[in-house]
């Protein structure tokens, strides 16, 4: 029998990277089309920072088999458009009932998460703090910091990403904006529609 090898991968703080990673993906600003809201702030953007790298993952992902495990490491910038601060696209897994644990390497920012009624959770996020996103709950991080948000992450191999969900509903149910004086808040995002009773109910009945 070849049994999988143990791995060691080591965290590059400095770079916000694994060293030792299976894979790597990045997003860069332009590719965050119709994500914030402000989009006259957006298209301002695009000139000379379209190019920016907002965040980036670098990923092991040993296999893809049900009961494996992916962890890697994820960076994004400091950064707003408009008001709002710089996030991940989010997503929900593909398989919804598996859940994901992120722990703080560096900077400051917050874990946003919506069940699937509309429910919002934030838990913020700073070196040392592990957040536990529970399956069925949507997810996206945000960086309300002004360095490098710096995260570990760890989900099951076969959970997939969904992240039409969030497209459907016209976004996540809030936004996270400076609230002028240094610090975040959250306000209702006005394109925000209700899953149907059909979506919630699928989801649900997976979950029992
Ligand atoms: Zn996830």
């Amino acid at each position: 029998m070849n049994w999988q090898e143990p791995a060691r991968c080591l965290v590059a703080l400095g770079e916000g990277v694994l060293a030792g990673a299976t894979g790597r993906y990045a997003k860069r600003l332009v590719e965050l089309q119709g994500l914030y809201a402000d989009e006259a702030a957006f298209a301002a953007m695009l000139p000379g920072r379209g190019e920016t790298v907002v965040y980036e993952v670098t990923e092991f992902r040993p296999s893809g088999r049900s009961g494996d495990m992916i962890f890697g490491i994820t960076r994004m910038v400091p950064g707003q458009v408009g008001r709002e601060f710089f996030m991940t696209r989010g997503h929900i897994h593909a398989r919804a009932d598996r859940p994901e644990v992120y722990y703080g390497q560096k900077g400051h920012g917050l874990m946003l998460m919506e069940s699937p009624e509309g429910e919002i959770r934030t838990v913020e996020i700073a070196p040392q703090t592990i957040c536990y996103v529970p399956p069925f709950w949507i997810h996206r991080s945000v960086n309300v910091g002004a360095e490098d948000l710096v995260m570990m992450f760890s989900y099951p191999a076969d959970a997939g990403q969904d992240y039409e969900i969030i497209a459907r509903s016209g976004g996540m149910r809030v936004r996270i904006v400076a609230d002028g004086s240094g610090r975040w808040t959250q306000v209702d995002n006005r394109s925000y529609r209700r899953r149907s009773a059909d979506e919630i109910g699928r989801l649900a009945g997976l979950a029992s």
